[in-house]
């Protein structure tokens, strides 16, 4: 049974993967961290379609930050397509899609390189995605982050299922 959470309007968001321990925020672009998350995305990520950015924030504080994507499928066909793959399967089978190329291991990798292995009561940013896999949520909760802030909305903007999304023109 999938999880879900509430918005505003009492809607729920069915997430195609969501662990009971953790909780899922919205926040508008005028967040400074939502702000700088999509201009790290625009930056830095290697991911054509779905460009996106984690910043991971303590007291107020960025400690860690990280965008998706590597440059693998520019060479090698996609293992998932190659297999007809389902949304949030399958990742650790292709080498470009592997969640160590998600933008949330790769804000905590960035975290670690500077020496902060713990990351208790830190919050993760995402801008670009809609839901976090699961095996990005574990990594996030073995490090002690259990909120995650989306931008509002993102259900619909960056997800391939909706019609009303900006996939393919997100920085426009
Ligand atoms: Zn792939
Ligand atoms: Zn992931």
């Amino acid at each position: 049974m999938p999880n879900h959470e509430g918005l505003p309007n009492g809607q729920k968001i069915e997430y195609p993967y969501m662990p009971d321990e953790a909780t899922i925020e919205y926040t508008s672009m005028n967040n400074l961290f939502m702000q700088m998350a999509r201009e790290y995305a625009q930056r830095y990520s290697l991911d054509k379609v779905m460009p996106n950015s984690s910043i991971i924030v303590r007291d107020g504080a960025i400690v860690g930050i990280g965008a998706n994507g590597s440059d693998y499928h520019e060479n090698n066909e996609c293992e998932r397509v190659k297999r007809g793959s389902k949304t949030g399967e399958d990742y650790e089978l292709c080498e470009g899609c592997h969640p160590k190329n998600h933008s949330e291991q790769s804000a905590i990798n960035d975290a670690r390189e500077v020496g902060i292995q713990n990351l208790e009561g830190a919050e993760l940013y995402l801008w670009g995605h809609w839901w976090c896999c699961e095996p990005c949520w574990n990594t996030m909760l073995d490090s002690g982050i259990s909120k995650v802030h989306l931008l509002e909305g993102s259900e619909v903007l960056f997800n391939r299922e909706d019609p009303n999304n900006v996939i393919g023109r997100q920085f426009e």
